[in-house]
This record gives C-alpha cells, sequence and structure tokens, in this order.
C-alpha cells in the first residue's frame, strides 16, 4: 500500500468527477466562449457573494494576478513572513509586480489590526507607499491554522480607514469554513480578492479562480493573458471543479479528522518534541536531534508511507481526498512500530 501525506495536491480525479469532464461542453475561453469554464466562474463568485471570477491554471498564477492588479511599482505589499505569495511563488511579486514587501510575525500565520496599522508606512518618499494586505487561509506553513471570520473584520476595517486593498489567498479556504462555519458572503464582503484553489483538498486536477469585483476581474483578464494564462478547451478542467464544489466540501472534515489521528500517533513517539494544534488538514511535527527528519522520512516511505522534512528538524504530513481511513490505520500502526 502506497500512503502520500506529502501534500493535498497528490489527489486523482474520482470516476464522478472525470465522467463529469469527458462529458463538458466547452469552447474556446480566450474567447469567452467555454461554458463550463462560465458557469464554474459564475458559481464561485455568486457562493461568495462577489461580482465576478476568473480561472487560472494554479494558486500561484491567481495570487501574482491579484497582486499585479491591486498594486504600481514603489507600493508596499504587507503579508506574513510565512506566506506563499512571499515563500513559495518564487519571488513573483518582485518580478511581476516590482512592489517591496513587508514581512510580518503572525501568530502561525495569522496577523492582527494592530501588527498591520503598525506596519503602515507614513506618506514620506523614502518608504514605499503600503498598498496590499495578504492573509492566507488556512496558513500552510502556520499548520493550517485559521481565521474566524470575527478575526479578520478588524483587518477588513483597518485597510477600509488607510486605503489598503486586501486580499486573500485562500487555496485552502474550505477548509477553514467547514470548521468555522462562517458565513461566506461575507468574506466576499471584506476582500477585494481572493483566490481558491481546485487542486488542494478539493480533489480537483488543475486550477485556482480569483474573484473580485468587475472591473478587477477585467484586468485580471488581460494579466492572465499576458503571463501566457488564456487557455482555450478549459471547461474539462473547470468541470472537475463544478464536481468539486458540488462533492468534496463538506468531506473535508474526514481530512481533518484523519489529521488529528496522525497528531495524536506521533505525539506518542519517544523522538517527537512535539506536534503544531492540528486544526485542519496539515500536520507538522517536531523532531529531537536524534531522529533527523531525513531519516524519518526515509523510515516511513521503506513501509510506503510518504511524508516530507519541512525545514530543519520538521516533518509535514497533509491528509486528504486520496487517504482513505484504512490507509490512516495503516499508517498510525507503522508509527506505533517506530517506538521500538
Ligand atoms: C498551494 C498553495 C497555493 C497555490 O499553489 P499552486 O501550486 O500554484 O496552485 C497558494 N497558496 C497556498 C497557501 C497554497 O498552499
Amino acid at each position: 500500500m502506497i500512503v502520500d501525506f506529502r501534500s493535498d495536491t497528490l489527489t486523482r480525479p474520482t470516476a464522478g468527477m472525470l465522467d463529469m469532464m469527458f462529458s463538458a461542453n466547452t469552447g474556446d475561453d480566450v474567447y469567452g466562449e467555454d461554458e463550463t469554464v462560465n458557469a464554474l466562474e459564475e458559481k464561485l463568485a455568486s457562493m461568495f457573494g462577489m461580482e465576478a471570477a476568473l480561472f487560472c491554471p494554479s494558486g500561484t498564477m491567481s495570487n501574482q494576478i491579484a497582486i499585479k492588479c491591486f498594486t504600481q511599482p514603489l507600493d508596499e505589499v504587507i503579508c506574513d513572513r510565512n506566506s506563499h505569495v512571499y515563500l513559495y511563488e518564487g519571488g513573483g511579486i518582485a518580478f511581476n509586480s516590482g512592489a517591496s514587501v513587508r514581512l510580518l510575525s503572525g501568530d502561525r500565520g495569522r496577523l492582527s489590526a494592530e501588527m498591520i496599522e503598525e506596519s503602515i508606512n507614513p506618506d514620506n518618499i523614502h518608504h514605499p507607499v503600503s498598498r496590499l494586505v495578504v492573509l492566507e487561509n488556512t496558513v500552510n506553513r502556520g499548520g493550517g491554522s485559521y481565521y474566524k471570520l470575527e478575526d479578520i473584520e478588524p483587518i477588513y476595517h483597518l485597510c477600509r480607514l488607510k486605503n489598503l486593498r486586501l486580499h486573500l489567498d485562500g487555496a485552502r479556504i474550505f477548509n477553514a469554513l467547514v470548521e468555522t462555519g462562517d458565513d461566506m458572503k461575507k468574506y466576499g464582503h471584506m476582500f477585494d480578492g481572493i483566490s481558491v484553489c481546485l487542486s488542494k483538498g478539493l480533489g480537483a486536477p488543475v486550477g485556482s479562480v480569483l474573484l473580485g469585483s468587475i472591473e478587477l476581474i477585467k484586468k485580471a483578464r488581460r494579466v492572465r493573458k499576458v503571463m501566457g494564462g488564456g487557455m482555450r478547451q478549459a471547461g474539462y478542467l473547470a468541470a472537475a471543479g463544478i464536481y468539486a464544489l458540488d462533492n468534496h466540501i463538506g468531506r473535508l472534515k474526514e481530512d481533518h479528522q484523519h489529521a488529528r489521528l496522525l497528531a495524536e500517533a506521533l505525539n506518542g513517539l519517544p523522538f517527537v518534541r512535539g506536534v503544531l494544534p492540528v486544526d485542519t488538514n496539515i500536520v507538522i511535527a517536531e523532531l529531537n536531534p536524534e531522529m533527523s527528519a531525513e531519516h524519518f522520512v526515509d523510515r516511513l516511505n521503506a513501509h510506503g508511507i510518504r511524508c516530507s522534512s519541512f525545514g530543519k528538524g520538521f516533518v509535514r504530513m497533509v491528509t486528504h481526498l486520496d487517504i482513505s481511513p484504512l490507509m490512516v490505520e495503516y499508517a498510525i500502526d507503522e508509527l506505533h512500530k517506530m517506538k521500538h
């Protein structure tokens, strides 16, 4: 048995999803004529109560397009030091937008209005212009930590007051929403842009959707084209996204339960120093020096269990659609065996 906890991007389309992809009505989306892409965009926009949406090949692209649309060169983007837009998008903020970045140290990646307020630059030619705040929900490097709506509200008010744009990297927004039960339309109201990934826990093979105003999405469509992200019969991929939204949101709770079970097993091991609180589908464990992360990964790999080392002394396991209860049981058994 191969049990792959390296990432929730590793899922393969289910039979039902493939059926829907095969039977999709498609057209040329660069001409705006792919009805399945249009349906996906309308569906997600209306779920969040936003005006418009744009289907993009990846979450990196939808975030980078949003940052490009919200900033000018000489502007500054405020985000957490562990955020995906800063750490894992290849320096795209500098490359695509010519903007500088102000890094904050949030609570497991979560920023507060106070922190953001302190980081706003005075209007003085020595400083870049504070323009955009990017939040991530859930926070990948925070071990799947999430914001509640009430944590975001003060940030929204601050941004309004200080004329800052507010973007959400919602690659795993539904992992947060199934825990909080928060109202999606309130998210749509507070953020100027939201990117949602279909290819993470939702289990679609490809794609991310940027949500925003008609004006934002008009500009975003232009930026997507220049980045090479205008896709033709993309409806085959969008169909998978629609299927995922209809069938795979509620079940994210199972992934979270699986993650908690894995965390419990890890916590019982003598060479584990601690496990970050498990809020959603990501488990990050810190190991004692006698067990290197590489050795831990290799030992599990020898039993068909894959996970990743996550910086020195840390390992990460992510649960997802292709992890069954039986696989979790098997992995927990193998973890217990490592005690000896
Ligand atoms: C995965 C991810 C993205 C987008 O990644 P792509 O691989 O480009 O689709 C963006 N933000 C976060 C927090 C992610 O985990």
